[in-house]
């Protein structure tokens, strides 16, 4: 009877060891320690027995009892654990991940230009002044030396604005260039003491629109930056020193610089500026279409009749002004061929600055 107790314990033991989820574990409890288990008969048997074997055996059978409800919630307490890690494994939620980023806006290409030429202009002294994009054709035009019906007009096709009134020679248009800006500046300088009019150094970044057609090298919106130094005895060399140390600070310590003779109605003498070609180092490349020179600004000494409508005294005051675009040269420095880019708003091309 002792050994068909240990034949019941080991039976049970290697059964438990093989039960691999909730319900055989259920079907193994029934089967070893239900009411009709090999074990029960034992202990119904136990009246049967003689009475000096009865003690024993009823102890051993005890123990074994004991041992298969230990072992049972042993593997039960093991399985709800396997079960609890499974879960935690498989829906794992892990706080150390990175988040998901926000996408996040940048500056456009144009305005990161325009903010570099605002630096190194501010680190020379020149403050930024702003005037108003819609203006008349006495400060876009007249008052620059642009009379009416001058040729110079026609480089600067005009977007004229509907003012429901008859104005004559003055009608209302958008400023095809940032110049009315000079009168505008010059004008508010000049009242704050008519006499002596203070010295002047400002630039004068904004919004410019042309009736133009529009190609992969002209738009009817574009971004120009002027600069207007007056005062006494500014003269053509500090026109040169000026924008030559900008073009270093601008496009690098080595970059040399040209002026060469153009024509502008508000200034007198006039120039425009080449620096040499950055991309080839002055050799000759598709980029400065072969001559080594990529043209940047336009430049003069501030005609005397524009300096006389600002209200300062030409017989007294010499200035300069210059005028550059920074899409342009956005273009230059990226090579980037289709100015459309800049205002067409596709992200693809904006993302890549
Ligand atoms: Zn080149």
């Amino acid at each position: 009877m002792l050994e068909q107790l240990d034949q019941i314990e080991q039976t049970a033991l290697s059964g438990l060891a093989s039960v691999l989820d909730e319900q055989a574990l259920q079907d193994w409890k029934v089967a070893h320690l239900g009411r009709s288990s090999p074990l029960m008969k034992v202990f119904d048997g136990l009246g049967g027995l003689v009475k000096e074997e009865r003690p024993a055996i009823g102890r051993r059978a005890n123990e074994v009892k004991r041992l298969l409800e230990s072992a049972f919630a042993e593997k039960s307490e093991a399985m709800r654990q396997l079960a609890l890690q499974g879960a935690l494994q498989s829906e794992r939620l892990d706080v150390t991940l990175p988040g998901r980023p926000l996408r996040q806006g940048r500056l456009h290409p144009a305005t990161q230009t325009l903010r570099e030429v605002y630096r190194i202009f501010a680190e020379m002294g020149f403050q930024v002044y702003r005037s108003r994009e819609v203006e008349t054709d006495e400060f876009n035009f007249q008052l620059l030396n642009f009379p009416p019906h001058h040729p110079a007009r026609e480089m600067q096709d005009s977007f004229y604005i509907d003012a429901g009134v008859e104005r004559g020679d003055n009608p209302i248009l958008l400023r095809t260039h940032t110049s009315p800006g000079q009168i505008h500046a010059m004008r508010e300088f000049a009242a704050t003491n008519p006499e002596n009019p203070p010295p002047i150094r400002i630039i004068l970044p904004g919004m410019c629109f042309r009736y133009e057609q529009i190609t992969a090298r002209s738009e009817m919106q574009f971004n120009q930056v002027e600069g207007l130094a007056v005062g006494y005895n500014i003269t053509f060399g500090d026109l040169k020193g000026t924008l030559s140390d900008f073009a270093r600070r601008m496009f690098g310590q080595n970059v040399r610089s040209r002026f060469r003779a153009a024509h502008f109605p508000f200034t007198e003498p006039s120039a425009e500026m080449d620096i040499e070609c950055f991309v080839c180092g002055g050799e000759g490349c598709p980029v400065c279409k072969r001559t080594g020179w990529l043209e940047i600004l336009g430049c003069g000494m501030v005609h005397p009749v524009v300096l006389r409508n600002g209200g300062y005294d030409p017989t007294r005051y010499t200035g300069y002004a210059f005028g550059m675009g920074p899409e342009r040269m956005t273009m230059l420095r990226h090579r980037i061929e289709d100015i459309r880019y800049f205002w067409s708003n596709d992200l693809r091309f904006l993302e890549q600055f």
